[in-house]
């Protein structure tokens, strides 16, 4: 069957509000949206295949070539977040206010996990943000939102709530798929807080960042072997220029967005508090030591070899 060029106008939905009974002048308002797909055949696995394309009036758009081998995906990060509000407020500010993610879990044990704006669409969730020197990641990631209380604060300590076993299932199913579909690198598979350390706090550090490498595969986990041998080779002092700057070089050579001053200040707080809440969750006072130092080399030893 030859379905080259043929035009899918897709009408998702009309439907019009009536005046309810009061004056005629008003006029009714229609709202329609429309998706426009063409169905191309892609000549590699020829099969096909829907594809946003330009339909013109007086010329044919032809795909005969399509598609061509230089391209790759738009999404190479996937970032999870707390809503820190409860199920219908996150889905009232996610969908009525000028913050949005692509996918919203709630904290609800049943089957449901909602899509909120499509995956080739930009959605609002990062804002100001930088990993591996891109910043404004909503260009270029999927945004996730979960619900969770996130933290609250008394006599000036912070708790933090737990993710229920069901959501957790849901984040991981979830986050499988989009990783394989993206072929979405395990050192992008991050927090808010890893692209917006200090600003951001979010999916905080009761987030199973370890369950979720170790059960789904997704994301970056550390090398036990490979922590132990660098605690052997330890430095004994973690406030020398020295390792100060080595840490900020590290930190920088993973992903974060950290200046190399060899003083360890409020940057270099922020950030090791963003790394701590990521991989050593019972630490998280951003103050460099022994455990953050070996994982950090673990983890490029790893990832950046
Ligand atoms: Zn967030």
């Amino acid at each position: 069957m030859n379905v080259k060029g043929l035009v899918f106008l897709g009408v998702l939905s009309i439907f019009s509000l009536s005046s309810c009974g009061s004056s005629k002048n008003i006029p009714q308002k229609v709202v329609t949206k429309i998706i426009r797909d063409t169905v191309v055949m892609n000549s590699k696995t020829e099969k096909p295949e829907m594809a946003r394309a330009a339909k013109l009036e007086n010329y044919k758009i032809n795909s005969d070539n399509y598609p061509a081998i230089g391209q790759d995906e738009r999404i190479r990060f996937l970032v999870l977040h707390y809503t820190a509000l409860d199920n219908p407020t996150s889905m009232r500010v996610l969908t009525q206010q000028e913050v949005s993610s692509h996918y919203l879990i709630n904290d609800i044990d049943d089957d449901q996990i909602h899509l909120l704006v499509d995956e080739t669409k930009r959605a609002w969730h990062a804002g100001v943000s930088k990993w591996k020197n891109l910043d404004n990641l909503n260009f270029t990631s999927i945004g996730i939102e979960i619900v969770n209380k996130g933290y609250t604060t008394s006599n000036g300590v912070q708790t933090h709530y737990p993710y229920p076993e069901y959501q957790f299932k849901k984040v991981g199913e979830l986050t499988k798929d989009i990783i394989k579909r993206y072929k979405i690198s395990p050192v992008n598979v991050i927090a808010h807080s890893d692209i917006a350390p200090g600003r951001k706090h979010d999916p905080g550090p009761l987030f199973p960042w370890k369950r979720l490498y170790d059960e789904y595969g997704v994301g970056a986990w550390y090398e036990e072997a490979d922590k132990q041998a660098f605690i052997q080779i330890a430095p004994f002092i973690f406030d020398s220029e020295f390792v100060i700057k080595e840490t900020q070089t590290e930190l920088k050579k993973y992903g974060y967005e950290i200046q190399v001053t060899g003083v360890w200040d409020e940057q270099s707080k922020k950030v090791l508090q963003a790394f701590q809440y990521h991989f050593t969750p019972l630490k998280t006072d951003g103050i460099l030591n022994l455990e953050s130092w070996a994982v950090i080399k673990a983890l490029n030893k790893k990832y950046n070899p």
